[in-house]
């Protein structure tokens, strides 16, 4: 979901599927559909779907958000549907608004079907801003959740939690009575929201949000979906949570790279970028932009580059079919121009290079650097904006 990068984009972050956080949820006490388990082959489903009664709705288990509206969640009326409708689903290429070139389904998470009266949203991230975890809140929630921070940011109501004091209860009623929560329902979720922020707070996540908060027919207040996304950083305290990281779904070029331990997210352009420092990669993927051009990825190749290194990361870009020429923007500190520029010319004699390569030097032993580069096919630009200009020129008549 959108909202939850408001306060920025995170890298890195462990995600957990739909029905993972909601059995970690229940350990915080928070009220969930009952379960008939989660099947990875259409055989499954009956068994599944008798669990809890027959009638049933099927999930879609992966990690992006609007599965509703892609084909990723049906409701069935009974254990014969739920069959037939596994078999549709398993296997599926789910394309939604944040997943263009689809995802597949290999799991389904077959749940009690809830009769929804309403929908509310509910969430959980830090507030760069503020400094603070917020808490948000609104009683237009659901599938268009993204349309109403956009189009009725009022809708949506905020409380700050005071690090030093925590979140205290007036907080939680003045964040329902903002948001305009019905009387009769406004204590359960009140009582949602503080389950909520303590299973955030414990399991250092960087967003946990409920969306929709399902108020149903018969007046019970559930989590009907839930997604949670924990800090990498802090992992070293959940072992538990790390064996939860469902790597099946990584892009492989990044999850290659991991291995590899290259620094380097995928972006979806045509020009592979490697730079020295997390910065300077940055800058340089702001200036490709600038000059017209789309990044393929992120690549930080760290300080006192080697040959080896630098044909390994270069071996990573290159094996993203888009990129149509690649741009190295190294400046030298730690990391020495004659030493990166016999690190690319090695490369380029074992890798089997076919696109254009521009590299910008600066810093120490640049010059060197440029003088080795002098009689190879690679492209030396001395600055940015140069460089930039000219990767984008030679993707274009790649
Ligand atoms: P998302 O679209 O990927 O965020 O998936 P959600 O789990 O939020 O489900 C999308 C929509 O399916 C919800 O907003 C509900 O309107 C609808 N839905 C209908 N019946 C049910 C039900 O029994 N359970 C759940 N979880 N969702 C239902
Ligand atoms: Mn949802």
């Amino acid at each position: 979901m959108v909202m939850g990068q408001i306060g920025g984009v995170w890298r890195l972050p462990v995600k957990i599927h739909e029905f993972q956080a909601k059995q970690l949820l229940a350990h915080y006490g928070i009220a969930v559909p009952a379960s008939g388990g989660v099947i990875a082959d259409a055989s499954e489903a009956r068994a599944a779907a008798e669990a809890v009664g027959g009638r049933c709705v099927l999930k879609a288990q992966v990690h992006v958000g609007g599965r509703g509206k892609a084909g990723g969640i049906r409701v069935v009326a009974n254990a014969d549907e739920a069959e037939q409708a596994a078999g549709e689903m398993l296997g599926m290429l789910l394309r939604t608004r944040q997943a263009a070139d689809g995802v597949r389904v290999s799991r389904l998470l077959v749940e009690e079907p809830l009769n929804i009266e309403q929908e509310l949203y509910l969430g959980v991230v830090p507030d760069r801003t503020s400094q603070r975890n917020v808490i948000m809140l609104s009683m237009m929630g659901g599938m268009d959740i993204e349309a109403v921070a956009d189009e009725h940011p009022d809708a949506i109501a905020r409380v700050r939690v005071d690090p030093l004091l925590g979140l205290r209860p007036y907080q939680l009623r003045g964040l329902c009575g903002d948001a305009g929560v019905p009387r009769e329902i406004a204590p359960a979720v009140a009582t949602f929201a503080e389950q909520l922020y303590a299973a955030y707070y414990a399991l250092d996540a960087s967003l946990a949000e409920i969306n929709p908060l399902a108020i149903t027919r018969d007046g019970r207040v559930l989590a009907a979906d839930a997604k949670l996304v924990v800090d990498d950083n802090a992992l070293f305290r959940h072992p538990d949570l790390r064996a939860l990281q469902d790597d099946a779904e990584e892009d492989p070029i990044e999850a290659e790279a991991h291995r590899r331990s290259v620094q380097y997210v995928r972006l979806g352009g045509d020009i592979g970028i490697l730079g020295n420092g997390a910065g300077l990669v940055m800058a340089t993927l702001d200036e490709v932009a600038r000059a017209g051009g789309r990044p393929a990825n992120f690549l930080d190749i760290g300080g006192g580059a080697k040959a080896e290194l630098v044909r390994s990361a270069l071996e990573i870009v290159l094996s993203d079919p888009n990129v149509r020429a690649v741009l190295f923007n190294v400046f030298g500190g730690i990391t020495r121009g004659d030493e990166v520029a016999r690190g690319i010319i090695e490369s380029t004699r074992t890798l089997d290079i076919r696109v254009p390569v521009v590299v910008r030097l600066a810093g120490t032993r640049a010059a060197e650097g440029a003088e080795i580069l002098r009689d190879t096919p690679l492209t030396f630009a001395s600055g940015m904006a140069e460089a930039a200009r000219k990767v984008v020129e030679l993707a274009a008549a790649s």
